[in-house]
């Protein structure tokens, strides 16, 4: 059966802020804003208030040819920079975002649906990135030369990979960008990026406002759909590595059409992150937990807390504490000032929100808070939490990517490694537990690249974030983000 305790959550709704200047119109490409080849243009539309804001060039395979050509270009010349020169390069990026974050926040607002407090986050966090691949490029180094054979001196050159294809996702614009374009461009390669055709404003306006700090080619945009543009990245003989953030289809997809030139792939895909909390856990904290993790961004998170285990002997309790949190959620539109969750990305995810939601009700589950989409302008779902789900069930491992939060029971710890590692997905997990041995032992059994404990989505840009499993195999952040975007060569010295 199903029972909803609260049906009525509303949304804030305060005036939208002015939306500031636009990029201009078309792809950048070879340090400028050039013309798409296609007539054709894509909306981007504010999902708080399905207002459209502008258009940009629905790209195609020739743009995409264009700007990989300009990349190849600029190849040489930007690998031979010292690293402390593209130090100071990315040093200015980080500057000039820094300098401009209100008109980066405003943007991803405007386009995401997002809460101020995100989207502040976000650009800090972008920022912050910039900075560290910074750093971290002018302390890239490999193994010191050595003798291994009779006579021979060897020696590992660190080598950029060349022209890098990025696609990211909508739900961390700027972000997603930034986790790639620092150090891609840290470690001496040049860039060809296709933004999410849903959210390419702060993408379009940062190379918009770094177009004189960069040397032209060295950072390409091209906009358009994925089939098309993110497709011609894939399997574009001039592309020498693919980094992708997305779903795990369009990351399969991007993999196939990378394998006919074997370039090197890079992959950072979804994500369904169990939540473990055991009998001794501090219980409220874990409730908080789930509040802030589970439901940043609208849930629209690759490491969102969105599955919990927790034990059948304080179910009970902790769901309590769980529905009273998710009630006191406030949703509202980017101007809204404490809004915590703002809108879906867009039309088509809000239905697939809603169609998930229609899923969990057919198989029988008890929607113990929310469950509904929110009346009026825009996309808005109200925070869900979904109980009464057995072992298996669609819900535990189908990533639904809103603000849904399910929750199953376990009696063993056994059982709860097991369940946990249960899903295709491998990208983070928590483990709330105040015994330290439990502490210790379940995190090195967990099959996911993040493990929190007492904790959950609490990001360090000094460690590396990625997945295993169909989460993917791509490192972002970290200096292994400029390990990934390298390539090593031995070179020997004959001596003798
Ligand atoms: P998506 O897969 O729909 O799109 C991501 C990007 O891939 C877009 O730019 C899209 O145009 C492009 N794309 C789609 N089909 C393609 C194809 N055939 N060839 C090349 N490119 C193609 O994902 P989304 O809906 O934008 O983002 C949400 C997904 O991203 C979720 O699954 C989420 O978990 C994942 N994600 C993962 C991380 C991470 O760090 N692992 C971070 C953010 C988001």
């Amino acid at each position: 059966m199903t029972t909803a305790e609260k049906t009525s959550f509303t949304v804030l709704r305060a005036e939208t802020p002015p939306v500031p200047a636009l990029p201009p119109f078309g792809q950048f490409i070879g340090g400028k804003f050039v013309p798409s080849t296609s007539g054709e243009t894509a909306d981007v539309v504010n999902p708080a208030t399905e207002e459209v804001l502008t258009q940009v060039p629905a790209g195609t395979a020739e743009d995409v040819d264009a700007a990989v050509a300009a990349a190849v270009a600029a190849k040489a010349s930007w690998a031979a920079t010292t690293p402390r020169d593209r130090s100071a390069v990315l040093l200015k990026i980080a500057d000039i975002i820094e300098k401009n974050r209100e008109v980066f926040e405003t943007l991803e607002s405007a386009n995401t649906g997002k809460p101020a407090a995100v989207a502040e986050d976000d650009i800090s966090s972008a920022i912050d990135t910039f900075r560290f691949s910074a750093g971290a490029a002018r302390a890239f180094s490999t193994l010191g030369a050595d003798d291994y054979a009779e006579n021979h001196t060897s020696v590992i050159h660190r080598e950029p990979v060349g022209v890098v294809g990025v696609i990211t996702p909508w739900n961390y614009p700027l972000l997603m960008a930034a986790w790639k374009i620092a150090p891609v461009l840290g470690a001496g390669n040049t860039l060809v990026l296709k933004p999410s055709e849903q959210t390419p404003l702060a993408t379009l306006k940062l190379a918009e406002l770094i177009a004189d700090e960069v040397p032209a080619g060295v950072v390409n945009i091209v906009t358009g759909p994925g089939r098309v543009v993110g497709n011609r990245l894939s399997e574009h003989p001039g592309v020498d590595l693919v980094a992708i953030t997305g779903s795990v289809g369009s990351g399969q997809k991007v993999a196939a059409s990378a394998a006919a030139s074997v370039k090197r792939v890079h992959l950072e895909l979804g994500g369904k992150a169990p939540v473990v909390v055991f009998d001794d856990a501090d219980l409220e904290a874990a409730a908080k937990g789930v509040r802030s993790a589970g439901f940043w961004n609208g849930g629209q998170e690759c490491g969102a807390a969105c599955r919990v285990l927790v034990h059948e002997s304080v179910a009970e309790k902790f769901t309590e504490l769980l529905v009273r949190e998710i009630s006191e959620i406030t949703v509202g539109t980017p101007g809204a000032g404490d809004a915590e969750i703002g809108s879906m990305i867009s039309k088509a995810h809000y239905e697939r929100v809603l169609a998930a939601l229609e899923d969990v009700r057919k198989d029988g589950h008890t929607i113990a808070v929310g469950g509904n989409a929110i009346e009026g302008q825009g996309y808005f779902i109200e925070p869900t939490v979904v109980t009464n789900v057995p072992a298996g069930a669609p819900i535990t491992s189908n990533e639904i990517f809103g603000p849904v939060v399910s929750v199953e029971t376990f009696s063993t710890d056994e059982e709860a490694v097991t369940r946990a590692n249960e899903t295709i997905y491998g990208l983070a997990a928590s483990v709330w537990t105040k015994d330290s041995a439990r502490s210790l032992t379940v995190p090195r059994r967990l099959d996911f690249g993040t493990v929190w404990v007492n904790s959950h989505l609490v990001i360090a840009t000094e460690m590396p974030w990625g997945g295993f499993k169909g989460s993917g195999y791509g490192r972002d952040l970290s200096s292994y983000a400029l390990d990934d975007f390298s390539r090593t060569k031995h070179v020997m010295y004959n001596r003798g």
